[in-house]
């Protein structure tokens, strides 16, 4: 694809909604120098929603208080309409809102104020976790819950074995199995499988 952007992918396409500039600032530029592309910004819960809906970002790290509309609730209107993974940020005072954030469809969220070595992290985690869902739900995407039950059942015992026996970190041992279902045109279940019975290892 030649759409102008930098030649090097980027780790994940962010948008920032946080209505303190510095906070904001901060944040990008942490985003930035950790390799990911921040696609749009606001100080705006509304705006966040709209500019999710324009660039369709992997992730949105969304504050909590913010005008135009709160973080809880554009995170309900994002991840009701779209596949991305949102992280809230929190004040400390706010705490009693986590309940309320994971029926709002939050993967994750932070504490402000948040360090760099806390905040990627806690990207790689939800992110990781949510292309493993994805692809999951892709690879099941004719099939029905019972379907994806199975494949997840059976793709993370697979992984667990990954991890344990061969010493593969989680995302290697997903990739492992993604990779090799790619390369041998199978699906993740049956390479999973095939991990299970003992049949394949890296
Ligand atoms: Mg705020």
């Amino acid at each position: 694809m030649t759409d102008g952007r930098a030649t090097t992918p980027s780790l994940a396409r962010v948008v920032i909604a946080e209505d303190e500039a510095i906070v904001r600032l901060d944040l990008k530029e942490i985003l930035v120098s950790a390799g990911y592309e921040v696609v749009g910004e606001t100080g705006r819960g509304d705006e966040a929603v709209q500019l999710v809906e324009e660039h369709k970002p992997d992730l949105a790290i969304l504050d909590v208080k913010m005008p135009g509309m709160d973080g809880l609730r554009a995170a309900r209107e994002i991840t009701s309409r779209h596949q991305v993974v949102v992280l809230l940020l929190t004040a400390f005072s706010q705490r009693d809102l986590i309940e309320e954030a994971r029926d709002s469809g939050v993967a994750a969220y932070l504490i402000k104020p948040f360090q760099s070595r806390e905040l990627l992290p806690a990207i790689t985690d939800v992110l990781a976790k949510a292309r493993q869902e994805w692809a999951i739900e892709a690879e099941q995407s004719g099939g029905g819950a019972e379907d994806k039950i199975a494949t997840r059942r059976v793709v993370d015992e697979a992984k667990q074995i990954l991890m344990d026996r061969d010493d593969l970190p989680e995302t290697e041992a997903f990739g492992f199995i993604q990779r090799t279902a790619m390369q041998t045109r199978a699906r993740m279940r049956d390479v999973a499988q095939q991990v299970v019975d003992g049949t394949l290892t890296p």
